[in-house]
C-alpha cells in the first residue's frame, strides 16, 4: 500500500512541508529536464516516448480539418503593438537555477508534428509570441516572461502595474525590460487582479527596484478576500494537489514534440522566489471607482468565479477593459485536474455578462493571460462567446443530468454549437468541455451516480485482480490489447481516440493487478503517449504523457522544497496551519490517546491549545490569562514556526537550541508530533 505513508518521525519540518506545496506546485519548473530530447523519431525519444502511430497522425490530420487553422486573426492580435523582446529570454535565480526558459520552446514552429494535436500546436505557437507590446498608447504588456502577463498602465505621471507575475526573478526582468523601452516614471500602484500566485508572487521583483519614496506612496489594490485566499487556498489538500499538479503541468516532461509544449493558458509556471504584500485598498463591490494618479479605474468585483477573490476593471480614458482571468483565449477550468473545489459556472458566466454590458464602451480588451482584442464589436463578441461557453456547458450538463445521464455519459454526449466550437477562444486548450461538464454534475450531485453497483465498489486494485482473473489472466489480455493496438491503424479517425481510451482502461487493469508486469506497463505507456499526442488540451496532454513517463521511470523520489513559499506562508493565518496539522493526524495511531499541547507565539502575544481526543485534533485560541491545562507548552516566534514548517529549521535541533522554550513534558510533545503524518507528496498515480 504505497499510497499510505506510515512514517511518523518526530520532525515537524517535513511533517508539514507538503501542506504548502499547492501553490508551489502550480509553478513547477522543468529546467532540470528540459534539454533537447528529440531522440530517434522512429523509435523512442530520450524519455522513452514512442513515435506517433499512423492512427494518431491520421486522427490529428482529421482534427485539423475541423478547424479554421488558417485564420490569422489571433496571430495578428498576438503580434500587434510589438515593441521589443530580449534576444534569448532565459531567467535564472540567485543560485543559477533556471526559472524561465523561452528558447526551450523554440521548437514550436511551422507545421504541427504528428505527435501534437494541431489545435494545441497553434495555441502553443501563439503563446510563444513574447516580448513587450503596446496595447494602446499608455497601456503596455509583457507577455511570455512568465505564465501570466504583466500589464503596465500609464496614469498622469506614473505607472500602474497590473499583476506582477509569479516570481521575483521573472517580474524583475520583465519590469526592467519594459523600462528600457518606456520612460521610467514612478510606480504609483500595483494591482493584484486575483488570488492565484501567477498574479502576485513576483511582487518583490518590483519592490526591489522602487525608491523609498515610491514605496512610501505605493498603493496596492486587490479584491476583498485576496490575502486570505492567496495564502490559504487549498493548503489543506496541498500534498495531493501538488502531486497531481506535477501531471497537469508536465513537471517531469522534457519540452519537445513528444513532451511538454505549453500549458494552454501560457507556456508554463515560473518556479522562482514567491512573495506577497498586504493590499492598501480592497475592492468589494461593483462598480468601485478609484482614481490612481489622475487615472480612473472602474472595478467589477467577481468573487467565487475563476478565483475565489478576483476583480476586473475598466479604464474609461483608454476605453479598455481588463478582464483579469475571468475571460481568456481558451476555455478555462470549472474543475482543474490538479484537484480543487468546483467553480461556479453560472456565477462565472453572469459576471462576464455583467462586464460586457457595464463596459460596453470598451474598444480594447486585455487580460492576465494571452493577447488582447481590439474593436468594440470584436470585444463584445469575444465576451459573448466567453459568457456563453460556461453557461452552455452548465445548462446542457444539467439538462442531461436531469434526464438520468451519468457524468461519463454527459461528457460523451455534450457537443458545442457550431459558433462556440469553431471559435478559438472557447476551445479547450486549458479546461475542456468534457471535464467541465463532469464538474457541473459534481457541483450538484457529488460523486455518486445513483447506480447501486457504484455505491460501494471494490477499490481499484481488488477490482483489477478479480477482473483480470475473469478475463483469463494478463497474458491473454496483453495479446488482445496488442491486436487492438494493431487494429487502430485501420480504425476510422473519429474512433481512434475511443480505441486508445479503451486500451488504456484494459491495460490499466493489468497494471493495477500486476504492477511488476513490464510488458503491460510499457504497452500502457505507449497508449498514454498516443492519447497525449491527440489531446487538444495541454493539461490532458501533460497528464497522459506524465503517466507514460512514470510507467517507464517510476514515481518521483522527492517533492519540492516549500521554503520558497516562506514569504507567502508568513502571511497565512495561523489557524490554517493547525487545520493542516489536523488533517495529517494519523487517526488509528492516535487511538485512545489524549493530549493537550499549548503553543505560544511570543512575538504575537497569542496562545493556542491543541487538543487531541477521540483521534481528533482540534485547536482553541486562549484568552490572555486562560489556562490551557496543557501537559507541555511550546513557546516560539511566528517566523520560527514557519521556518520549522517549511523545513528550514528542524524541530529536533530547534528543541535543543535557544530559540524555543519548552515547559512541561517534552515526552508529551514528542508523542504528539509523532502522531502527525509526514506527507511526501510523491505517491503513485499510474501504479497501485
Ligand atoms: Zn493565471
Amino acid at each position: 500500500m504505497s499510497k499510505i505513508n506510515a512514517n511518523h518521525q518526530v520532525r515537524l519540518g517535513p511533517i508539514l512541508r507538503l501542506i504548502f506545496f499547492f501553490m508551489a506546485a502550480l509553478l513547477l519548473a522543468c529546467s532540470d529536464e528540459s534539454a533537447d530530447q528529440s531522440g530517434d523519431s522512429a523509435g523512442q525519444d530520450n524519455q522513452g516516448h514512442t513515435a506517433p502511430s499512423a492512427a494518431t497522425i491520421a486522427a490529428n490530420e482529421a482534427f485539423a480539418e475541423t478547424l479554421p487553422l488558417s485564420d490569422q486573426q489571433d496571430w495578428q492580435d498576438a503580434r500587434r503593438g510589438f515593441i521589443a523582446k530580449p534576444a534569448a529570454l532565459k531567467i535564472d535565480d540567485a543560485q543559477g537555477e533556471t526559472v524561465w526558459d523561452m528558447p526551450a520552446y523554440d521548437f514550436v514552429e511551422g507545421a504541427s508534428p504528428g505527435s501534437v494535436n494541431p489545435s494545441l500546436w497553434r495555441q502553443a505557437g501563439l503563446n510563444n509570441v513574447h516580448g513587450l507590446f503596446e496595447v494602446t498608447k499608455g497601456i503596455y504588456q509583457l507577455r511570455g516572461f512568465d505564465l501570466a502577463n504583466m500589464t503596465i498602465v500609464k496614469a498622469d505621471n506614473s505607472w500602474v502595474i497590473v499583476d506582477p507575475l509569479t516570481s521575483a526573478e521573472t517580474a524583475a526582468v520583465a519590469f526592467a525590460f519594459a523600462m528600457e523601452h518606456l520612460e521610467r516614471l514612478p510606480v504609483s500602484a500595483i494591482l493584484f487582479t486575483h488570488s492565484h500566485i501567477d498574479h502576485f508572487g513576483g511582487i518583490e521583483g518590483i519592490m526591489s527596484v522602487l525608491s523609498d519614496a515610491e514605496k512610501d506612496a505605493l498603493r496596492i489594490i486587490a479584491p476583498e478576500g485576496f490575502v486570505e485566499e492567496a495564502t490559504s487556498e487549498n493548503i489543506i489538500a496541498g500534498p495531493a494537489m501538488s502531486r497531481r499538479a506535477m501531471y497537469m503541468y508536465g513537471k517531469r516532461l522534457h519540452r519537445g514534440e513528444r513532451g511538454h509544449v505549453g500549458s494552454g493558458l501560457g507556456k508554463g509556471p515560473a518556479f522562482g522566489t514567491f512573495g506577497i504584500k498586504e493590499p492598501t485598498e480592497l475592492v468589494n463591490e461593483t462598480p468601485t471607482s478609484l482614481t490612481i494618479d489622475g487615472l480612473e479605474f472602474v472595478f467589477q468585483y467577481t468573487p467565487e468565479s475563476e478565483a475565489p477573490a478576483e476583480f476586473t476593471f475598466y479604464l474609461p480614458e483608454y476605453q479598455a477593459f481588463c478582464g483579469a482571468e475571468l475571460v481568456s483565449k481558451n476555455l478555462h477550468n470549472l474543475y482543474t485536474l490538479r484537484g480543487a473545489k468546483v467553480r461556479d459556472a453560472l456565477a462565472w458566466s453572469g459576471y462576464i455578462d455583467e462586464a460586457a454590458r457595464r463596459f460596453e464602451q470598451a474598444e480594447i480588451y486585455f487580460g492576465s493571460h494571452h493577447w488582447p482584442v481590439w474593436g468594440r464589436d470584436r470585444v463584445q463578441s469575444f465576451l459573448a462567446n466567453q459568457r456563453d461557453i460556461y453557461k452552455y456547458i452548465h445548462d446542457q450538463s444539467v439538462r442531461l443530468m436531469n434526464s438520468g445521464y451519468t457524468p461519463n455519459e454527459i461528457a460523451e454526449t455534450i457537443t458545442l454549437p457550431e459558433a462556440l466550437r469553431s471559435n478559438f477562444s472557447t476551445r479547450g486548450y486549458y479546461g475542456t468541455v468534457k471535464h467541465n461538464a463532469k464538474a457541473v454534475y459534481q457541483s450538484y450531485m457529488g460523486w455518486f451516480t445513483a447506480n447501486p453497483s457504484m455505491l460501494d465498489p471494490l477499490p481499484e486494485t481488488e477490482t483489477a485482480v478479480r477482473t483480470l482473473a475473469v478475463m483469463g489472466g494478463s497474458e491473454k489480455v496483453i495479446t488482445h490489447a496488442q491486436t487492438l493496438l494493431n487494429e487502430t491503424a485501420s480504425a476510422e479517425a473519429d474512433e481512434v481516440n475511443k480505441e486508445y481510451r479503451w486500451l488504456a482502461q484494459l491495460l490499466n487493469t493489468v497494471v493495477f493487478a500486476e504492477p511488476d508486469n513490464m510488458k503491460a506497463k510499457l504497452m500502457l505507456a505507449k497508449v498514454y503517449d498516443q492519447l497525449g499526442y491527440q489531446a487538444e488540451s495541454a493539461p490532458w496532454r501533460d497528464f497522459y504523457l506524465s503517466g507514460a513517463y512514470e510507467l517507464r521511470h517510476g514515481s518521483p523520489q522527492q517533492g519540492i522544497s516549500p521554503s520558497i513559499m516562506k514569504d507567502v506562508l508568513i502571511k497565512t493565518p495561523i489557524e490554517k496551519f493547525f487545520d493542516s496539522m489536523a488533517v495529517n493526524l494519523n487517526g488509528p495511531d492516535a487511538e485512545g490517546k489524549s493530549l493537550r499541547i499549548e503553543i505560544q507565539f511570543s512575538d504575537l502575544s497569542r496562545r493556542y491549545v491543541l487538543i487531541l481526543e477521540n483521534s481528533v485534533l482540534r485547536y482553541q485560541a486562549l484568552a490572555e490569562n486562560e489556562s490551557s491545562d496543557a501537559s507541555a507548552t511550546l513557546a516560539l516566534t511566528h517566523p520560527l514556526f514557519v521556518d520549522i514548517l517549511v523545513g528550514d529549521a528542524g524541530l529536533k535541533d530547534t528543541l535543543f537550541g535557544d530559540d524555543l522554550d519548552i515547559e512541561g513534558s517534552a515526552l508529551d510533545l514528542f508523542a504528539f508530533f509523532s502522531l502527525i503524518d509526514k506527507q511526501e507528496g510523491v505517491f503513485n498515480i499510474v501504479l497501485p
